[in-house]
């Protein structure tokens, strides 16, 4: 980018036209008032925030960049593709998302169901899409948060290790978009794509590196090093595969709650200094 470095960039957070608290201009408040000086929005598998992020943005002289997390299938697990800088009018990439959104809705009622059997209770779905608003935008966040509600939990994330990740009673298989789709979308809507939280991942070394190789050669540029669920030694590990790949990298607080998020939107340690920002791809 031509214009100064960001000193305190934020690449990766959610609204609440996804699983996230925060309306899309409450969102730009919150990081301009920590001190975020180039944003992105990344709601996932959803571009409708965009607009009146940007405008929030762009009124409070905060640097705006459109963007969407992807949800993927890959070996047999969800990776989350972020596309930074993408135009969120373009043809392909808005049509790949809608199929994605629309395989949520049946996802949502067999979870549902799964939990309602698990649990002994009702009206799982219906409380799940209150907290959703949308049916194609369901996600386990939102039944985390009802399963708090209910004082099942005391806490989404307890949610999650109980009941919504891989082999728990709620966790239901799910194949979201393949990796070769997602990155022509954003090629073809000009982004730039980003691996998500790559630590978040359960690969051996042999898939991650197949991941990665796969992506770079789809076109795919960076990779999330410094993230809100990176752990230091995961900062590390990812800093030095990305010098490896050759990748840019991201810095993103993937901020979704104020009373959820342990990072808060700009709170992040910075780039170590022997990488190739990201943001020096974007417009
Ligand atoms: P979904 O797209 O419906 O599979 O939901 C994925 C979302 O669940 C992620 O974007 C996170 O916001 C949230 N999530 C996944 N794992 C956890 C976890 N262990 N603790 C808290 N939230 C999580
Ligand atoms: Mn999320
Ligand atoms: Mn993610
Ligand atoms: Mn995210």
């Amino acid at each position: 980018m031509s214009s100064p470095s960001p000193r305190n960039p934020d690449l990766h957070c959610h609204s609440n036209v996804s699983d996230g608290t925060l309306a899309p201009d409450e969102l730009a408040r919150r990081a301009h008032a920590q001190g975020v000086d180039l944003w992105a929005l990344t709601d996932h598998d959803e571009l409708s925030g965009l607009p009146e992020a940007q405008r929030t943005a762009e009124a409070l002289g905060m640097r705006f960049v459109p963007g969407v997390e992807i949800s993927v299938s890959f070996a047999a697990q969800t990776v989350h593709i972020v596309a930074l800088d993408i135009d969120p009018t373009h043809t392909e990439l808005v049509n790949g998302l809608q199929q994605i959104r629309a395989g949520r809705d049946q996802r949502a009622r067999d979870m549902a169901a799964a939990l309602e059997n698990h649990l002994g209770i009702d009206d799982v779905y219906a409380g799940a899409l209150r907290y959703a608003g949308n049916p194609a935008l369901l996600s386990r966040t939102h039944f985390a948060r009802l399963l708090v509600e209910q004082g099942i939990c005391r806490q989404t994330h307890e949610v999650f290790g109980r009941f919504l990740t891989p082999g728990k009673p709620g966790y239901v298989e799910h194949e979201w978009a393949c990796l070769d789709d997602a990155l022509t979308w954003i090629r073809a809507a000009g982004g730039v794509a980003v691996i998500a939280h790559p630590g978040r991942y359960r690969f051996s070394a042999a898939e991650e590196w197949a991941l990665f190789d796969r992506f770079k050669s789809l076109g795919g540029q960076g990779i999330e090093v410094v993230t809100g669920s990176h752990t230091a030694s995961q900062a590390r590990k990812y800093a030095r595969l990305s010098l490896e790949f050759g990748f840019y990298a991201s810095r993103g607080s993937d901020f979704h709650s104020p009373g959820e998020s342990i990072c808060d939107l700009g709170r992040l340690a910075t780039l170590p200094a022997d990488l190739a920002p990201v943001w020096d791809l974007l417009h």
